[in-house]
């Protein structure tokens, strides 16, 4: 027999209702450390649902150590499989799609592609459906004209371009940015309520069709028409391929045979078998990290324990997040987005019913306390098992308290004699406080960057903000997936050029189509790199010495924005900072360590017709953390890009280094511009691209495309217009606040005074004179060139052996003699 969980209810007429419900997702014993991890994890994963299973599976695989701490008793968080009498019953995420890619892989992974049941019981068609709606007489329908009279309802109410949001949404894994729709009419679109569009459409449908419509989305959202998002409608449509034919088939007919349980003890002991540590039962209280991001994140349970990790990753529910408290405090944009939550607080109630002639039944009905009942298969007593569907209720219905009103809503939706019910009430739960999330109009496009980003070394993955199937079993296991990526990668400081094989083909791939195809593409590809808006944080060591480390220490966003061009100070600027205590980012030094080729992408995708432009969509908040993630500050290479970095960081504050624009234009002119565009630049920037050298490539693109010109002879005729255009844009759009006027030469006090930093007790600096910046340059060229020879060199010798052998192969092993 199954344990108990703490979690569900359970009703029956003679007892009542009891707390705590048989599930083999209890795991015992509660705790298994072993005492050589008790010093510092590599990953300390809170939450055992799908999306923490997942990590903590991919991380023990990768052998690193990983301690796991969950508040339940049990795996499997928002879903688990109850079991009584022989009988399954999933208590919250249940259908399951082969359109759903990371759940899929999973199946197939521990052999349960193929152990799929349906919902309802065989001959379903021959049974029958009764719609409710006020003001209309019931009456009974086929489940044909039902599913009918549903998808002329939800298809007018979604398609809102004339394509089924195929021209808004085209990818629903990339709504915000995706290289066909422009964010900003996304955004437009994603301000939109159910209530508008509602209101829109409604004059077209019958009384009887308005019922059905709105009950559905209210069954979807689990919340109210005007809190809930249109676009999260709209990107459900598009999950479904745009369809409605897929409706039923991908939303509400496929279960797993054995149980959403038997998937997640399966995920669970592979993590075992790898070395996982685990404490369930031990909720999560604080989560402390020092705030220059250095040392372990220390853990802090609400029974007084601690626990340390190089990372975190916390899978806490949206809604759960609130109680956690974080040192140092989360973004304002971040605590802003946990304070509003989502809106999805549905009831979900299993009956067991002595009513034979229900077994081939599902109904609707609005308005009520429960909208939507199907038959679920039968018990092995021969009672018909029914799952029902509420709303948002919690003023005025909280089921576990009142079994009358559970009864009666029951029998609202039709007379039956209720024997059992079982239900786990989610949005009581301290642990998920609310369903499976759905948003607000406009939260997505204010919230879903910063959801996703990090805190520096606490990575943030759940299902309520995945990039494709939020809210679903499938968008949990991706974020899993991606963060344990990117904390085993920033722990073992896992490198492209650390892939030996991935390089040397990306190498001859490049060598054979250099330009005719996206090199950068290839290499990602085969690197394994999929996902571009995840592209690993990995660490880009600081340039200026005086930090002395060379580790990346992520830090959870970009806090200062030195808004000044190449050769304004910024150099004696990025020391400064680096005195002062920030991670600074200042890369015109250093061709090799800068992620030269995600710079060429932001430049892409900020000026598409820039000459060699690839089409590429602009850079959002997820690209910018890729690249510049791990810095307090950034610089120099970073100024081209100042207004998309404002966007993306609001909570950064600005210091602005102007130099007048003759002394400047002339320093620019011959230390940079000479550089990257003398006489001959461009065979030889194609040359080292080839080998991987992509910052040529990069900045050319850049000031190309910040110039607003096609050749050097444009940058030169439009510098004064794009110098003015670009201190105006800064002063005029960010608020004087948020921004400080500064000075080389007023030193450290109005810089120390702006930043709320003491004095430090050294000079202010000033580097890189005109004469340094050449000798800079000097080196920085004659160190790509030696690494381009070297790796000719390197070919050379490949083929000179691969030649050398097949010519002794031939001479002694085939041949003939
Ligand atoms: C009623 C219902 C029906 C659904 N139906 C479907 C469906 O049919 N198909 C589908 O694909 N999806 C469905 N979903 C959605 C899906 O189940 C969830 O989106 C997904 O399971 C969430 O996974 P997660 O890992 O992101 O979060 P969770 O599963 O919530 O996991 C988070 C874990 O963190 C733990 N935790 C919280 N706070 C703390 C703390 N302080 N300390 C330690 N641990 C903590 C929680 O206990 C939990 O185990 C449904 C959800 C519900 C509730």
């Amino acid at each position: 027999m199954a344990a108990k969980s703490r979690d569900g209810h359970v009703w029956t007429p003679v007892g009542g209702f009891t707390t705590g419900i048989e599930t083999d997702a209890v795991i015992s014993p509660q705790t298994s450390i072993s005492t050589s991890h008790n010093n510092v994890y590599d990953v300390v994963v809170i939450g055992a649902g799908y999306a923490g299973l997942a990590a903590v599976r991919d991380l023990c695989n990768q052998k690193q150590s990983v301690l796991l701490l969950e508040a339940r008793d049990r795996i499997g968080g928002r879903t688990y499989t109850a079991k009584k009498d022989d009988f399954l019953y999933e208590m919250g995420g249940t259908w399951v799609t082969h359109h759903m890619g990371y759940l899929f892989r999973e199946m197939v992974r521990y052999g349960m592609d193929r152990d799929l049941i349906t919902t309802g019981s065989p001959n379903m068609e021959k049974g029958f459906y009764t719609i409710n709606v006020a003001g209309v007489n019931p009456r009974k329908l086929s489940h044909e004209e039902a599913g009918a009279m549903q998808a002329k309802a939800w298809d007018m109410f979604v398609n809102v371009d004339g394509q089924y949001g195929r021209t808004i949404c085209p990818l629903p894994h990339a709504q915000l940015d995706n290289p066909i729709v422009p964010r900003s009419t996304v955004e437009q679109w994603d301000k939109v309520s159910c209530q508008d569009r509602f209101e829109e459409i409604k004059h077209k449908l019958t009384s009887e069709e308005q019922g059905l419509l709105v009950s559905l989305l209210l069954h979807i959202s689990g919340g109210n028409l005007e809190d809930s998002s249109l676009w999260d409608m709209v990107r459900s449509h598009a999950l479904l391929m745009h369809s409605s034919d897929n409706f039923t088939d991908v939303w509400l007919r496929y279960k797993l045979r054995d149980g959403q349980t038997e998937l997640a003890k399966r995920m669970f002991q592979e993590a075992k078998n790898d070395g996982l540590n685990f404490a369930f039962s031990t909720p999560v209280a604080s989560i402390k990290q020092s705030a220059s991001g250095d040392g372990p994140v220390t853990i802090r349970t609400v029974n007084n324990q601690t626990f340390r990790g190089r990372k975190v990753i916390s899978t806490i529910p949206l809604n759960v997040l609130k109680d956690i408290q974080f040192s140092p405090p989360l973004s304002q944009r971040r605590q802003e987005a946990i304070n509003i939550g989502h809106i999805n607080h549905m009831t979900k109630v299993h009956a067991d019913v002595s009513n034979k002639e229900l077994e081939r039944w599902n109904r609707m009905r609005f308005p009520g306390h429960l909208m939507y009942g199907y038959a679920d298969g039968a018990l092995p007593n021969g009672d018909v098992h029914i799952v029902a569907f509420g709303k948002d209720d919690r003023e005025t219905f909280i089921p576990e308290n009142d079994a009358n009103k559970t009864i009666d809503a029951l029998n609202d939706l039709h007379p039956m004699h209720v024997k059992r019910l079982l239900l786990h009430n989610w949005s009581t739960d301290p642990y998920s406080k609310g369903g499976p999330a759905w948003w607000r109009p406009g939260y997505m496009s204010k919230y879903q960057d910063e959801l996703q980003s990090r805190h520096g070394n606490i990575l943030f993955a759940s299902a309520d903000w995945a990039h494709g199937w939020r809210a679903a079993i499938d968008g949990a296991l991706e974020q899993g997936t991606l963060n344990a990526r990117t904390a085993f990668q920033e722990n073992n400081n896992v490198r492209p050029k650390d892939n030996i094989v991935g390089n040397l083909l990306t190498r001859a791939l490049s060598m054979c189509v250099p330009h005719s195809y996206d090199d950068i593409a290839v290499t990602r590809l085969i690197r394994g790199e999929f996902d571009r808006t995840k592209v690993p944080q990995h660490p880009v060591p600081h340039m200026m010495p005086s930090t002395g480390d060379h580790e990346s220490k992520p830090a959870g966003g970009i806090k200062i924005i030195n808004a000044s061009l190449f050769r304004m100070g910024t150099k004696s600027m990025a020391e400064a900072y680096t005195i002062l205590g920030y991670r600074t980012h200042h890369a015109i030094d250093d061709p090799f360590t800068v992620p030269w080729h995600l710079i060429e992408e932001a430049a892409e995708g900020k000026w598409p017709d820039v000459p060699g432009a690839r089409p590429r969509r602009p850079y959002t908040r997820s690209d910018w953390d890729a690249i510049w993630g791990s810095y307090d500050v950034v610089t120099d290479v970073a100024s081209p890009f100042t207004m998309d970095l404002a966007q993306a960081y609001p909570d950064a504050i600005f210091v602005v280094v102007q130099r007048d624009f003759d002394s400047w234009w002339s320093s620019f002119e011959s230390e940079v511009l000479g550089w990257c565009f003398f006489r001959g630049a461009q065979p030889l920037v194609a040359i080292f691209s080839i080998f991987g050298l992509r910052s040529g490539n990069a900045l050319r693109k850049c000031f190309l495309g910040f110039f607003n010109a096609k050749s050097l002879e444009d940058i030169k005729s439009n510098a004064r217009e794009a110098y003015d255009r670009y201190f105006n844009d800064v002063r005029r759009l960010i608020p004087e606040e948020r921004r400080l006027e500064h000075k080389l030469e007023a030193g450290w006090a109005p810089l120390c005074a702006f930043l709320g930093k003491e004095i430090p007790d050294v000079p202010f600096p000033r580097l890189n004179d005109r004469a340094a910046h050449t000798a800079h340059s000097r080196a920085n060229f004659r160190n790509s060139l030696s690494l381009v020879v070297r790796n000719v060199l390197y070919w050379m010798v490949g083929v000179f052996f691969v030649g050398y052998l097949a010519w002794y192969l031939q001479g002694h092993l085939f041949s003939r003699d």
